[in-house]
């Protein structure tokens, strides 16, 4: 990870009455959040949430924020306050609980509903809950917490205050201003207003628009693409989005009911999600309208709508499944519209180009981001940070979630509003709040936490660069046999490739050169097997670059005899 202070070293002891800002994820990157609060001993968590990998992470599952710098203070934890249900705001809440189970959770009902069925898949058991809504305030410790709504792209998403003897901080966690959300639940500028005018002593703010002028359409503004995608189809409609955006979910059942079609959900998380959100009055399904996808079999295509997971072009989903013609009982026909109602978070185009050239290619019409306005964004644009630096008027800002470009971008913008004092932070870069004035106070270790299968952070960022290597070069094996009485070549060199095209190629014109090798550097006194391997190593990796042009990995095998 670049870093903008690489001079900082560990910080000092944290200055009585001062607070400290530890950010262990999401500040230079669109994922993993976690921010730990340090006040007068004392631990305050907000968000604990995943990244999913990349092209360049191969097999790694999720990466988690990296807990090393808290972790021999995991009992200093007043609670973990979850500001949403994003997994970039959750995700990772089960492996904090494995590390110290009995951590209090903070946050709204859908929140902690959703997190509920995540602790479940982990066998964790229930842990004390404060279930919080706006407006309510909740003492832990020496944090003293009030919570704000905020509008976001799913429902029951808070702001947080939080103020202790140094001061108040307000985190907007992710946050929009659709004025007109389908909930009528808008972001309350008023209590914005009012912490304004208390004093905001730090302010930490969503940046992930920060480079969109302007301000970020409502939610509202894609009823009539949708409609018109209903009127327009003439066979079976599958819609893609978010397993959270319930919303969006909302828009589809109404569309659906509409143009008298019936609606069923595709996808272990949407199922599970829909259900909750509908439980608790999240989501209001209309009476007859969803069916079991089992169901739908006998129903003419030009009466069902599936709503499924996958927008995002995530291999193992289901929309990834019914493009690949894999999927159990979705099969895409000549005429069928596919609907991919969601962003494009960085890093998944070539997935979801995938998905979407698979769906062509079966005859389904598929609409995207890229070719109608199927989608509004979930975070705010620069001009609805404007107006919050301008209502809040906070002395020092911190922002938070995004790449170091949408932090910066959103730093620019604090600053034209006349905020005195702006702090850029990325992870690990340890920020504290001393008479009311925020400045860098250090930096803490804070890497990627790979998880694997069932393996938590022992995959290293050297097991990923050997995956890559694997993957675009293949392997060469050389197993050879020494004497280790003559020192002598006894057995071998036995040479195997795989995952390359030397596979078929004569190896004959490396193995003398690999013997002679060996022989010299044990006539120079080498007897340990590692280093005879590496010189195996040198001559295999020199013949096959200079000869070939190409870098496999190479495994060399000595054995002594
Ligand atoms: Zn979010
Ligand atoms: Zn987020």
């Amino acid at each position: 990870m670049s870093h903008p202070h690489p001079e900082l070293s560990a910080p000092p002891e944290l200055a009585e009455g001062a607070l400290r800002v530890i950010p262990l994820g999401g500040l230079g990157e669109v994922g993993r959040n976690m921010t730990v609060f340090e006040y007068s001993g004392r631990l305050l968590v907000v968000d604990c949430g995943v990244l999913f990998p990349e092209d360049h992470h191969p097999g790694v599952d999720l990466i988690l924020p990296d807990f090393e710098p808290i972790r021999d203070r995991l009992g200093d934890i007043e609670a973990l306050v979850l500001t949403h249900g994003h997994e970039d705001h959750i995700g990772a809440t089960p492996y904090l609980l494995r590390e110290r189970p009995d951590i209090p959770l903070v946050g709204s009902e859908l929140t902690l509903a959703l997190l509920d069925g995540k602790l479940r898949e982990h066998r964790l058991k229930e842990t004390v809950h404060h279930r919080v809504r706006e407006g309510d305030r909740l003492v832990l410790g020496p944090f003293e917490l009030e919570f704000v709504a905020v509008n976001h792209s799913i429902p029951d998403a808070l702001a947080v205050a939080i103020r202790t003897g140094a001061g108040l901080v307000l985190h907007t966690g992710d946050f929009k201003m659709d004025q007109l959300p389908l909930d009528g639940r808008i972001t309350d500028l008023r209590a914005f207003a009012r912490l304004g005018e208390e004093g905001v002593d730090l302010f930490l703010t969503d940046s992930t628009n920060a480079e969109t002028p302007g301000f970020t359409p409502a939610e509202k503004s894609i009823t009539p693409v949708i409609d018109q995608v209903f009127r327009e189809s003439a066979k079976r409609i599958v819609v893609a989005c978010f397993a959270s955006h319930v919303h969006r979910v909302q828009q589809v059942l109404d569309a659906a009911v509409a143009h008298d079609r019936k609606v069923a959900y595709v996808g272990r998380s949407m199922v599970r999600n829909m259900a909750i959100a509908k439980e608790l009055g999240y989501l209001t399904v209309p009476a007859g309208v969803l069916v079991d996808a089992k169901e739908l079999a006998p129903l003419p295509p030009e009466r069902v709508v599936l709503i499924s997971t996958g927008s995002q072009g995530e291999p193992m989903s289901a929309l990834s499944r019914i493009a690949q013609r894999t999927h159990s009982f979705v099969h895409i026909e000549e005429g069928d519209t596919v609907l991919l109602a969601s962003s494009l978070i960085p890093g998944n185009e070539n997935a979801v180009y995938r998905v979407i050239n698979g769906l062509a290619r079966l005859g389904a019409r598929v609409i995207h981001k890229g070719n109608a306005l199927v989608h509004v964004s979930g975070h705010a644009s620069a001009g609805e940070l404007l107006y919050c630096y301008n209502i809040v008027r906070p002395r020092n800002v911190l922002p938070v979630h995004g790449e170091i470009r949408h932090m910066l971008a959103n730093a620019d913008l604090a600053r034209l509003t006349g905020v005195p004092n702006v702090v850029v932070a990325e992870d690990g870069v340890v920020v504290d709040l001393v008479d009311g004035v925020a400045s860098i106070a250090g930096k803490v270790a804070c890497g990627y936490v790979f998880v694997d299968g069932s393996s938590v952070g022992d995959i290293t960022e050297s097991d990923l660069k050997d995956r890559r290597i694997l993957g675009e070069e293949g392997f060469i094996s050389v197993i050879v046999v020494v004497d280790s009485v003559s020192g002598k070549v006894s057995g071998g060199p036995e040479i195997h490739a795989r995952g390359n095209a030397l596979e078929g190629s004569s190896f004959d014109e490396i193995r003398q050169p690999i013997i002679d090798a060996l022989h010299r550097s044990i006539s120079e006194g080498t007897t340990d097997a590692y280093q005879l391997q590496q010189t195996v190593r040198r001559v295999v990796g020199r013949w096959v670059s200079s000869t070939h042009r190409r870098r496999p990995m190479i495994i060399p095998v000595v054995i002594e005899a």
